[in-house]
């Protein structure tokens, strides 16, 4: 029997003991469970990304289909991680499958040219309104990483400015200073990296201006366009447009992260949404059909850096790119199949509209369960307003862009976040870590209705444990 006990709501963290929540999660996964023990012995906490780490251990997950994902212990869930955003039209899409199974046997890599990544790269310039040029990488990570190294080269300049909790990947560059890597120095990133990157505040639109403004020493500003954390924190469209005016006038290039919005918020992304064209947009993720890949792409005298005869007409030094499975044949037959859906029209009109109905019904179980939480995002991207200080909002009419980025910086961060996601896979839904939902156009309508209905139980859970106030 599991007692019930005060828990001390000043913490940043419950502790999982004495949690009916847990000891109904621990019922359920013991498969889960005894295949973690093992992994602590391989990998570092038995886990191979950082997002995967969970108390009291990760599920262990054997297959996936459409919306759905089943765990080694035979539980069926509600899939609201996406393939970390990659799978736009669900798990194991038909026409995914096919394109896979078709190339597979005719060779997975010819180290050569071939026709998929021409017609994988043509769709990207047809879809990103700013791109003239593509270079496909393996991941996200790495096209973030050439695009930075592409702008310091043009602009014969060493800084880069990105935002405070913006995500771009774990390279040297990017992977300290935000949220999610502390604010101190990642250890093993030499100081020389860390002087050369000024972490600006987007809640302090004026002194970003005037850094922009002032020093001449400036390469590069890169932000994901939505927002932090892909558009947790929004981001208005005039800081945006702010950003591209003085990059502009200062001759700074602007990289848009399009890793998780590209695709998704519009077949042309964030960018075609807001009407705002950066130099550099990094892809990922939806690119590739939910296997490996990414791209950097953008103006043509940018990406020329990358041009064997243009350096040698032009004379200067090209900037040198390998990557043994760039483009290859089985992520550029995913990429195509999955970039004639997107250009179709099909999957993310469909992502979104089904994100809508989500967060529209999660805000009517806040509301009906007297609870002051709040679902909101853009469309696919959808996020939990948790409260941590308690301000009184009415679910069925809060504002996220309205509210100040600092507010919005907390969103996640209710003492018993962590445990509402554990309760919520005690009912079935697996949604992300920050925590919030990815949707995908394989989210039926009924889909909704169960994730809700596990919603209202999940927060049964956490006020029978008196971790949010009973009305
Ligand atoms: N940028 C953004 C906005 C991302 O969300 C991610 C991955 N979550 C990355 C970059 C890194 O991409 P990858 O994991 O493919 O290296």
């Amino acid at each position: 029997m599991v007692t019930k006990v005060a828990w001390d709501m000043s913490k940043n963290s419950i502790p999982f003991t004495n949690s009916q929540i847990v000891a109904a999660f621990e019922q359920r996964t013991g498969k889960s469970k005894a295949r973690h023990l093992k992994a602590l012995e391989v990998f570092p906490s038995g886990i191979v990304h950082d997002s995967r780490h969970m108390k009291p251990y990760p599920l262990t997950i054997e297959r996936a289909e459409g919306a759905w994902k089943w765990d080694t212990d035979g539980n069926r869930y509600i899939d609201y991680f996406g393939g970390h955003g990659s799978l736009l039209l669900g798990h194991a899409h038909p026409s995914m499958v096919a394109a896979v199974n078709a190339q597979i046997g005719l060779g997975t890599h010819p180290a050569a040219c071939h026709d998929l990544e021409l017609q994988w790269g043509l769709l990207v310039k047809r879809l990103i309104p700013s791109a003239e040029r593509v270079r496909f990488t393996s991941s996200g990570t790495e096209a973030n990483s050439m695009a930075i190294r592409l702008a310091r080269a043009f602009t014969g300049r060493n800084k880069l400015v990105r935002f405070k909790s913006h995500f771009h990947g774990w390279q040297d560059h990017v992977a300290f200073g935000s949220k999610f890597a502390g604010t101190k120095h990642v250890p093993g990133i030499v100081d020389g990296i860390v002087e050369n990157v000024i972490v600006a505040d987007p809640a302090d639109p004026r002194a970003v201006r005037d850094t922009l403004e002032t020093d001449d020493n400036i390469a590069a500003v890169i932000l994901e366009p939505t927002g932090a954390s892909s558009g947790q924190v929004p981001l208005g469209r005039d800081f945006v447009e702010m950003l591209r005016d003085v990059t502009a006038a200062r001759g700074i290039v602007l990289i848009f992260d399009e890793v998780v919005t590209g695709f998704r918020v519009s077949p042309g992304g964030a960018q075609a949404a807001l009407g705002l064209l950066p130099d550099l947009t990094t892809l990922a993720k939806i690119l590739s059909g939910g296997l490996p890949g990414g791209a950097v792409c953008g103006r043509r005298d940018i990406m020329e850096l990358l041009d064997f005869e243009a350096a040698e007409t032009k004379g200067f030094e090209k900037i040198p790119h390998q990557g043994t499975f760039n483009a290859n044949p089985l992520s550029a037959a995913a990429g195509t199949a999955m970039l004639r859906r997107v250009a179709d029209g099909e999957g993310t009109e469909k992502a979104n509209e089904q994100g809508r109905k989500l967060t529209a019904a999660w805000n009517r179980v806040f509301a009906e369960e007297g609870v002051a939480w709040a679902a909101y995002g853009q469309g696919s991207c959808v996020y939990f307003f948790t409260n941590p200080d308690a301000m009184d909002i009415d679910p069925l009419n809060f504002d996220a862009a309205a509210q100040p980025v600092p507010v919005m910086e907390k969103a996640g961060e209710h003492a018993a976040a962590k445990l509402f996601r554990l309760a919520l896979l005690v009912n079935g839904v697996d949604v992300n870590a920050k925590p919030g939902a990815i949707v995908s156009a394989a989210h039926s309508d009924d889909d909704i209705a169960e994730t809700a209905e596990a919603t209202r139980q999940a927060l049964g859970m956490l006020k029978a444990e008196g971790l949010i106030p009973v009305r």
